[in-house]
Order: C-alpha cells, then sequence, then structure tokens
C-alpha cells in the first residue's frame, strides 16, 4: 500500500468502513509509516475532537486513537476467525452431505 493509498482510506477507517484486506494493509502501514500515523492522528483529533468540544467533555485523543487502533486489530483477528469457521462449517457440511450419501447408498 502506498502512502496515498493509505491517506484515501484514513476516512474509511474512522468511520469503520474498510473491508479485512483494506484494513489489514492500513494498519500495517500506519504501523511502519510515520507520516501516515501522523496524517491519520490528525484526521483523528479534527473528527473526534470536534465532536468531543461539541459534547464539553474530558478527552485524550492521543490514548483514545491507541485504543481505536487496538480496536481495530482486535476485531480484524476476529473477522479472520469468523471467515476461517465459515470454511469449516461449508467444510463440515460437504463432509456430513458426503456421509448422508454413503449412509443412503449403503442402507
Ligand atoms: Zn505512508
Amino acid at each position: 500500500m502506498t502512502c496515498k493509498d493509505a491517506e484515501n482510506l484514513i476516512p474509511q477507517f474512522l468511520d469503520d468502513d474498510l473491508d479485512n484486506k483494506d484494513l489489514s494493509d492500513f494498519l500495517h502501514h500506519v504501523d511502519t509509516c510515520p507520516e501516515c500515523r501522523e496524517e491519520l492522528t490528525i484526521q483523528f483529533l479534527v473528527q473526534v475532537g470536534m465532536k468531543r468540544l461539541e459534547d464539553g467533555k474530558n478527552f485524550n485523543l492521543n490514548q483514545e486513537l491507541t485504543v481505536l487502533l487496538g480496536d481495530a486489530k482486535k476485531r480484524l483477528t476476529a473477522r479472520r476467525y469468523l471467515v476461517l469457521l465459515s470454511y469449516v462449517l461449508e467444510a463440515a457440511v460437504v463432509v456430513m452431505f458426503g456421509a448422508c450419501i454413503v449412509l443412503a447408498l449403503a442402507l
């Protein structure tokens, strides 16, 4: 992923609107690219900071961004497990179906 790609994905990331592959590439990029991490931080501060100011609550945005990035990684892991699980279930269905046919033929 290039810096331009990553920058373009920042709004979607903040809206939690990336698919697994883009999210994975994006998280990897901002982990390894200080410029894009900085850009993400700025856009995050603008988007969330404005909202917090309106709410008038105390906030620690740097910590919130760290939490947000951590959550995104956890969600990505969870989604990958779900994809894997769906393959396993699909395989199980195929095996069961095969077993039913074998049983039907044998009985
Ligand atoms: Zn970059």
